[in-house]
This record gives structure tokens, sequence and C-alpha cells, in this order.
């Protein structure tokens, strides 16, 4: 289809959306609705310049969000919900959850204030080996090199020319598509094809990548919440906690049974000592799934949230492959957009 008529029949779709969500909802009741957010962080911030721009969105545009929301929906914990999921299926209302996934420290900077303001609850998924470290995760790892790589040279055939070791430069070659021209695209791509390899062996790559390189980080350049900021934030009842593994590994590239516990029980435990209460939440690294995964999931937590679009029964909650819509800002940054994005059918 020509790009110009997929954007056109784009523009139709959230306008009928937009038009017809009153009517959409008055059809469709008895909903809960988990949106699915990573980063809120200001346009233009530094960190924003390393991030695959599907992860943010920024402050103005979430605090729409919660505005349009409130007048919408009552939003709820994601706990409360699920363990009254038949009490609230009674009222014939649709009410919506909010996540944020990974444990980023711009949920506390940017997210929390206007969670306050709004008085929204959320639930945070936090990887329980990165808190209060300088670690990050692979793709932004992965970004930073690329934008480093192209900083020295404009050329992207020649991109990874200059790296001295030839497996590194071999193995970052064939993860970039240099006929992509557009810098979203081409990055998105080089996340994907770098996904074959497990993430232990990608994180061992850019290990040496980046001491080639010599980018090096410090404690100051910490994305990732640390132990006070979780505090402050548990000491304001909005915010509850939920499980995301021990290193973001993804669960389906695990094949032992030791590096499953530790991944999916031991990261549990963890964080229930520090927190001092119970997690019952799981939510998986990158949507991937696996049945022995979910067996052990289900005999320790209560439930567990996917990248799977759509919007969820009350009175008939899977709580183990529970639903979510995912937000970003270039899919969301007006209200007719955001409306027609909630529906869970854009
Ligand atoms: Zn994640």
């Amino acid at each position: 289809m020509n790009a110009n008529l997929k954007k056109f029949l784009k523009r139709t779709a959230v306008k009928l959306f937009h038009l017809g969500s009153a009517v959409f909802w008055g059809f469709n009741r008895g909903n809960l609705i988990i949106l699915t957010y990573h980063r809120v962080l200001p346009d233009n911030s530094i960190e924003s310049r390393d991030e695959q721009p599907g992860m943010i969105v920024n402050p103005e545009t979430f605090d729409m969000h919660l505005r349009e929301l409130n007048k919408r929906f009552e939003i709820v914990d994601l706990e409360y919900a699920i363990n009254n999921s038949k009490l609230l299926a009674k009222t014939g209302k649709n009410y919506c959850a909010i996540t944020f996934d990974d444990g980023w420290k711009d949920n506390f900077d940017f997210a929390f204030p206007l969670l306050k303001k709004h008085n929204v609850p959320a639930t945070i998924f936090l990887v329980s080996s990165f808190i209060e470290t300088s670690n990050t995760f692979w793709p932004g790892r992965l970004i930073k090199i690329l934008n480093n790589l192209q900083s020295a040279s404009k050329d992207r055939s020649t991109l990874t020319s200059t790296l001295p070791d030839s497996e590194s430069k071999a193995w970052l070659t064939s993860c970039l598509d240099s006929t992509l021209s557009d810098p979203k695209l081409f990055v998105d791509a080089a996340i994907s094809n770098a996904k074959s390899l497990s993430d232990s062996a990608i994180n061992q790559h850019l290990d040496k990548i980046e001491e080639q390189l010599k980018l090096t980080r410090s404690p100051s350049d910490r994305v990732i919440l640390n132990w006070d900021e979780i505090d402050e934030l548990t000491q304001s009842k909005l915010i509850k906690f939920g499980c995301h593994t021990k290193h973001h590994t993804r669960i389906n590239h695990i094949n032992n049974k030791q590096l499953l516990k530790e991944e999916l029980v031991d990261s549990k435990h963890d964080l229930e000592k520090k927190l001092n209460t119970s997690v019952s939440l799981f939510c998986y690294p990158n949507g991937d799934q696996s049945t022995q995964a979910e067996q052990v999931i289900s005999e320790h937590y209560s439930a567990a949230v996917t990248t799977c679009k759509g919007l969820n029964k009350l009175n008939n909650l899977a709580p183990y492959t529970l639903k979510r819509i995912t937000m970003h800002q270039g899919g969301s940054y007006d209200a007719a957009r955001f409306s027609a994005k909630i529906t869970g059918r854009m």
C-alpha cells in the first residue's frame, strides 16, 4: 500500500475511533484497560536521544492522558482490580490501570509528580538486580553505540569500520541494514536483528564495543530507580511494585531451570525483602512467554501482564496473560489519538 494512502487511512481511523469513542465504551462495558508506559522524558532531553521513540511519552502528553482517563474511567490499582475483578464486573463500568515497565528513574522525576497531581495509582515493574546501579538495558546501550559511531562517520555502510576488534565489527555489522535511511527504522532494525542472540551474548558484545569506544557508565549516569526513590514512591501509597525478572532476560531464551528460578523467583524474593511486602504481579520482559515459565509464574504470582494488545473482560480475567495497551508519544500525543488508542483497536 502506498505510504500516503496508509497515512490517510490511519488518520481516518483515528478520527472515527475518537468520534465514536462514547459509543464504543457504551457497547464495551466491564473491561479492565491496562496501559503500559516505559519512560516519561521531556522532549530533547539527553536521555531521549539514546532511547527508542516507542519507549517515551513526554510529561505534557502524560498529563493529558491522566486528565482524559480521569474523565472516562475509574483508574484503579492493578492488583486491587485483579483481586476484585468479579465485584468490579458487576458494576458494568470500565476500569483502567496504569503500569510502567523496567523501573526507570524518570518515572520518579516526571511521572510521579503528575500521578500525585491527578491522584492516580500505578504499578511499576522492577528489574531487581538493576535497582540502584548504573546498569541499563541493552537496546539503549546499542543506540548509544550507534549514535557514537554516527557522530564520527555519517556513512552507514562504513559505520563499524573504526572498531578495532574484528569479532565486534562482524557482529555489529550483521545487525545493521545500511539501506534504511530513516533513522528510526535503522535503529529498530538493529535492535530487532540483535535479538537473534541471547541477552547475555548481546551484553557481552556490547561490553566489548563500549570498551573499544571508551563509553563508560558512571554512577551519575544512573537511569534506574534507587531504593530511596522507591521508598518515597511506596510512602505515597499511590505506587505499587511488581517483578520484571532479575536481569530483564527474555524468558523464551532460558532453557536452564536454575536460571529460570533466578529470573522469576529469586528476583521476587529479593524485592519482597527490600520492599518489606509481598510482590504478587509479574511482567514478561519483551512480552516473551514460555510454557515452562508460565508454570513457575503461576506457582509464585497471582497474575502476569503481557505485551499482547487488547482489553480484559473483568468477569472472565485470564490472570496470567493479561493484555495491555502500550503508550508512546507518536501514537498518543493528542486527545484524539489517545482516545483511539485506548480502545485497543489501533
Ligand atoms: Zn522491560
